[in-house]
């Protein structure tokens, strides 16, 4: 007999992002570009907020598309260089190569656990402060992956 009150999944199977208030990581995501319309700060950010949430979830991407964005993102975080050159040099990088999604029976979703995840930048009803949380989580992400050189 199944039990009838099993818990959905707390935790993102690829982030391990803890739910928030019923919300998956993915979510969170929508919940703070919503957040972007009234904080032109956090706007500013908008590519770091993308870039930290597709590479903490490589799964659906070909290792092409993530080395490419791995490098952009570390780019934008150690010279801050601009994004019309990043979106200019990215539109150039996937004209010879047109996957940039992994199909869905080629992805292999493995768990890794992260110093920050997007819980750490959405808290319910704080929308003060994202752009630094953002900022922060960003470069957690930076100093684990320099670290890293198997991801
Ligand atoms: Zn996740």
């Amino acid at each position: 007999m199944e039990p009838s009150n099993i818990l959905p999944e707390r935790v993102c199977p690829e982030c391990g992002a803890k739910v928030v208030e019923g919300m998956s990581c993915w979510e969170q995501l929508g919940m703070i570009i919503a957040w972007e319309y009234n904080d032109p700060e956090l706007q500013a950010e908008h590519f770091l907020t993308v870039a930290a949430y597709n590479l903490q979830h490589p799964a659906q991407f070909t290792d092409e598309a993530i080395a490419g964005l791995r490098t952009a993102f570390m780019e934008r975080l150690e010279k801050n260089i601009s994004l019309t050159w990043i979106r200019r040099r990215t539109a150039r990088a996937n004209e010879g190569s047109k996957r940039v999604r992994r199909p869905e029976s080629e992805r292999q979703i493995r768990q890794r656990h992260w110093h920050m995840t997007i819980a750490d930048v959405y808290l319910p009803n704080q929308p003060q402060g994202a752009a630094g949380r953002v900022r922060a989580w960003a470069v957690a992400i930076r100093n684990e992956i320099a670290l890293d050189t198997t991801l």
